[in-house]
């Protein structure tokens, strides 16, 4: 079997090297010539919408997955009238814009921010009227890692806002002073059944995530929750693979921010700290193969290497951790890599993720 994977960056490199284990060939398109994943993969080097190079990848392959969120849809769409694809486009499709997506959730009973799509400068003054202040602005796409929004405070704020994002379609969202950010991983499988791995609790510096922990501690009731409206998500778009979805964590309960139709970073940790990765777990779900065990049996945590690389000794003697580098040139705010760390109890996991921390953010992290 040969699998074509759209997007060749890390997650894609962490695919096919899960899928190589499981004697599972992968090709990835991808149109930077040195996609990381090139390092485990055959690389096809095109655009997206290379109809051309799309057709020669759908002949070449048995199956296509993504792991590239802004991927032309009309491209996924195209492939998906001539090979198997999967997770389906119209999840992609949701996914890709922020208004369609909270729709979603609010269609499927789930809490989320107060939203307003914005088109015009008058719409965005009524948005930031009926909403308030604070309140995040931003792109309805092509977001990612904090970028392509703004925290708006005040009217003066809310103008330096518009200033710099308006002219493509918005979403003006209420600010939630959260508790915590959370994610569930799930696996939607081709029979319809849903796994889990645990839910994971998230921290976030300048909109990039720099840590994970999981389990997240005292979550029983919120994980429950998670996995509900994962679930639906699942159901809704016959998805199959690893789907992530984002919460914040305010007075006890979640509220939806985003998903993710992919390997997603806060589900780095399972490379090492579960039974099964979350990228053996898509590959085995995509190809109807068994999924095996995910749930962990210690405490585990991954920390993003952001940046520029630390050394790779230092880390390494640090009991319970497993670096992976990604290959990719350093530049600030990039992301190059991480570190899964697990530990037999949660004290001594916050020790050892100190450790990390502090190497990760003396290199430049
Ligand atoms: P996003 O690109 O939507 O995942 O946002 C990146 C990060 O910005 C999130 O993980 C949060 O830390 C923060 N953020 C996004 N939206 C909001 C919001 N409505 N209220 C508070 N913080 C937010």
């Amino acid at each position: 079997m040969r699998i074509g994977i759209l997007g060749g960056g890390q997650l894609g490199l962490m695919l096919a090297e899960a899928a190589a284990r499981m004697g599972i060939a992968t090709r990835v398109l991808d149109p930077a010539n040195d996609a990381p994943a090139a390092r485990a993969a055959e690389h096809t080097c095109a655009p997206f919408e290379d109809i051309e190079a799309l057709g020669e990848f759908a002949r070449s392959v048995d199956l296509v997955t993504y792991e590239f969120e802004n991927v032309p849809v009309a491209s996924v769409e195209w492939l998906a009238e001539r090979v198997a694809v999967a997770p389906s486009p119209a999840a992609l499709r949701t996914a890709q814009d922020r208004l369609l997506e909270k729709e979603f959730f609010v269609r499927q009973g789930v809490r989320t921010p107060p939203f307003a799509p914005v088109g015009t400068h008058e719409e965005y003054r009524a948005a930031l009227l009926r909403i308030g202040v604070p309140a995040v602005v931003k792109t309805r796409r092509f977001g990612y890692d904090g970028k392509g929004q703004r925290v708006v405070r005040s009217l003066k704020e809310a103008e330096a806002a518009w200033a710099e994002l308006h002219g493509v379609p918005l979403l003006v969202e209420g600010f939630v002073a959260f508790e915590r950010e959370l994610s569930i991983i799930a696996v939607g499988q081709r029979d319809g059944g849903v796994r889990f791995f645990p839910l994971v609790e998230n921290h976030h510096r300048r909109g990039i995530l720099r840590l994970s922990i999981a389990p997240a501690p005292d979550a029983e009731e919120l994980a429950a929750e998670a996995e509900a409206c994962a679930r639906a998500a699942i159901r809704e778009f016959r998805y199959v693979g690893v789907l992530a979805v984002e919460f914040f964590q305010r007075d006890g309960h979640l509220y939806a921010n985003e998903m993710a139709p992919r390997v997603h970073n806060s589900g780095h940790w399972t490379l090492g700290g579960a039974p099964t990765s979350q990228f053996a777990a898509h590959v085995a779900a995509i190809a109807g193969l068994p999924i095996g065990e995910l749930e962990p049996a210690m405490p585990s945590a991954m920390v993003n290497l952001i940046g520029a690389m630390p050394d790779g000794r230092a880390l390494r003697e640090i009991a319970g951790t497993h670096v992976v580098d990604y290959g990719k040139s350093p530049r600030a705010g990039r992301k190059l890599g991480h570190v899964t760390i697990v530990a037999e109890d949660m004290d001594l996991l916050m020790e050892r993720v100190d450790r990390v921390r502090r190497l990760a953010e003396a290199a430049g992290g």
